[in-house]
C-alpha cells in the first residue's frame, strides 16, 4: 500500500496531483482508473486467510476498500500530513463514525457552538439515545478557561476550523493543548477550509473530518466524506479501551487475538473505523464517486484561491451597500477574527461570507427570489456562486435560543463564492437589491 511518492518531499500542489497513485501500477493510465468491482479474487486459500485476519492488507470487498477509493485516501492523507485516512459515502458518515468510534459505550463531547446545522442537530437529537451527550462550550474562544468544562467522562473536543455560516475562527493550537492536557483528542471538521487553506494536524488536531462534497471536490456533483488521523494521539488509555480490546477477527498467525492498536499502530483510529463502522454500518464510498473527488482535488488550489479572492471582493462590495447591516468575513480588516486569520490562514480565510440584510422579511425574500446568476441552494464550495438564507434553511433545525448561542440572526444571508467573474456577481446582487427595494 505504501507509495514512494508520499514519502518524498513533494509540496502540496504536486501531492494533490500525484500522491497515492503510480501509473506504472495501473497499465500506465494517467487518470486513476475506476475499479468498478464489488470483489477481488483471492490468489489461493492462504491469501484469503491472511486477508481475513488482517495479517496482509489488500483488496477484498469494496465495502471496506477499493483501489480507486484507496488512491483518494492516500492522496488526502498526504495533503493533510495524516498517518491514516478512510473515505466514506458522506460528510455526515465521517462525523458520525468518528464520534461513535471515540465515544462508543457512552460519554460526553465538548463542542464549539459554531457548527454545521446537520452536526448540531444530530448531536442534540440522535447521539444522546446512544449514550453520547454534547456540551456546548462557553469558552471555546477563551481556551485558557476551557479546562473547566471538561468532565471526567468527556471523550473529545469537537470544533470546525472555519465555521459555517459565520466564519468563526478558533485558536486550534490552544484548544489542542487543553485537550491533550486532559488526555482527550481534538477533532476538527476542516470542510470549509480544505487542506489548501488550513492543516489542522500541524495545529495539534488528532482527528480531521471532511465533507468532500464541498470545496474538496468543488463541482457540486458528489456526496463524500473522509476521516483522517495524526497518528500522534495515545489511545492506550483507560478512557478508550476499545482500541486495546482484543478481537478474534484480528488474530495473528498463531491464533492470538489482537487489538486495533496492535494491528494498526500508526493508524488505529481510522483502521478501527474501517473494520468496525464502515464494515458493519456500511457507508461505503463508490469507486466512481472517489474518482470524482480525485478529479476535483486536481484543481483544489486554483479553485480555492479564486474563491477566496471573489469572497473578499464580494465582502468589500457588500460593506458599502445601503441594504446591508453588517458583513462577516474573517478576511475583512475589521473582522474580530482578522488577527487569527492573519496568523493561521496566510492563504485566506475561505470562500464563505455572510451579511445581514437590512429591510423587511418580504424585502429579504424578494431579494433572494431575484438573484439570477447566484444559485439559491444549500451546498457550499461549488465552482458556481451560491446564496442561501441559512437561518431558514441549513440552520432551521436550531431553536431560537440555539440560534442566539450560535450567533445566527434571522436576517443572515450566506454566500459561497464561486469562480465567476466578480463583476457579474456584483451586478447580480445589485439588481436583486434594487428589486427588493422597489
Ligand atoms: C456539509 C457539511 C457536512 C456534512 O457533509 P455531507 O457530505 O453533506 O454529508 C459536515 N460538516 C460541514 C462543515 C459541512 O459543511
Amino acid at each position: 500500500m505504501a507509495n514512494e511518492l508520499e514519502k518524498t518531499s513533494y509540496r502540496f500542489d504536486t501531492q494533490r496531483l500525484r500522491a497515492g497513485y503510480d501509473p506504472k501500477e495501473h497499465n500506465y493510465a494517467v487518470s486513476p482508473p475506476i475499479y468498478q468491482t464489488t470483489s477481488f479474487d483471492f490468489r489461493d486459500v492462504e491469501h484469503a486467510k491472511a486477508l481475513f485476519g488482517l495479517r496482509e492488507l489488500g483488496n477484498l470487498y469494496t465495502r471496506i476498500g477499493n483501489p480507486t477509493v484507496g488512491v483518494l485516501e492516500q492522496r488526502i492523507a498526504a495533503l493533510d500530513g495524516a498517518s491514516g485516512a478512510v473515505a466514506l459515502s458522506s460528510g455526515m458518515a465521517a462525523v458520525s463514525y468518528t464520534l461513535l468510534n471515540v465515544a462508543e459505550g457512552g460519554g460526553r463531547i465538548l463542542t464549539s457552538p459554531y457548527l454545521y446545522g446537520g452536526s448540531a442537530d444530530s448531536f442534540k437529537k440522535v447521539y444522546p439515545k446512544f449514550g453520547i451527550t454534547f456540551d456546548l462550550a462557553k469558552n471555546i474562544e477563551n481556551p485558557e478557561k476551557l479546562s473547566e468544562e471538561i468532565k471526567p467522562d468527556t471523550k473529545a473536543i469537537y470544533v470546525e476550523s472555519i465555521s459555517n455560516p459565520n466564519g468563526v475562527l478558533l485558536d486550534i493550537d490552544a484548544i489542542a493543548k487543553v485537550a491533550h492536557e486532559h488526555g482527550i483528542p481534538l477533532i476538527v471538521d476542516n470542510t470549509v477550509a480544505t487542506p489548501y487553506l488550513y492543516n489542522p494536524i500541524s495545529h495539534g488536531a488528532d482527528i480531521v473530518v471532511y465533507s468532500a462534497t464541498k470545496g474538496l471536490t468543488g463541482h457540486g456533483n458528489v456526496i463524500a466524506g473522509l476521516v483522517l488521523e495524526s497518528g500522534k494521539f495515545n489511545w492506550q488509555s483507560d478512557k478508550f479501551p476499545q482500541f486495546s480490546e482484543k478481537y478474534y477477527t484480528l488474530r495473528d498467525i498463531n491464533d492470538n487475538n489482537r487489538s486495533f492498536l496492535e494491528v494498526f499502530p500508526e493508524a488505529p483510529f481510522t483502521g478501527r473505523i474501517r473494520f468496525n463502522y464502515l464494515n458493519y454500518f456500511g457507508a461505503a464510498l463508490s469507486p466512481f464517486d472517489a474518482y470524482l473527488v480525485l478529479i476535483g482535488l486536481e484543481t483544489l488550489s486554483e479553485r480555492i484561491e479564486k474563491q477566496v479572492r471573489n469572497a473578499g471582493i464580494l465582502a468589500e462590495y457588500l460593506k458599502t451597500h445601503k441594504s446591508v447591516e453588517w458583513v462577516r468575513y474573517p478576511g475583512l480588516k475589521d473582522s474580530p477574527y482578522h488577527e487569527l486569520a492573519q496568523r493561521d490562514f496566510p492563504k485566506g480565510a475561505g470562500g464563505i461570507l455572510s451579511f445581514g440584510f437590512k429591510g423587511t422579511t418580504e424585502q429579504r425574500e424578494a431579494f433572494l427570489n431575484s438573484v439570477k446568476l447566484f444559485h439559491y441552494h444549500v451546498n457550499i464550495g461549488d465552482a458556481r456562486s451560491l446564496i442561501v438564507n441559512s437561518p431558514q434553511t441549513t440552520h432551521s433545525e436550531l431553536e431560537p435560543e440555539e440560534k442566539k448561542i450560535a450567533d445566527i440572526p434571522e436576517n443572515l444571508i450566506r454566500i459561497s463564492a464561486g469562480l465567476e467573474d466578480p463583476a457579474d456577481l456584483i451586478a447580480d446582487l445589485e439588481q436583486a437589491f434594487e428589486k427588493a427595494n422597489t
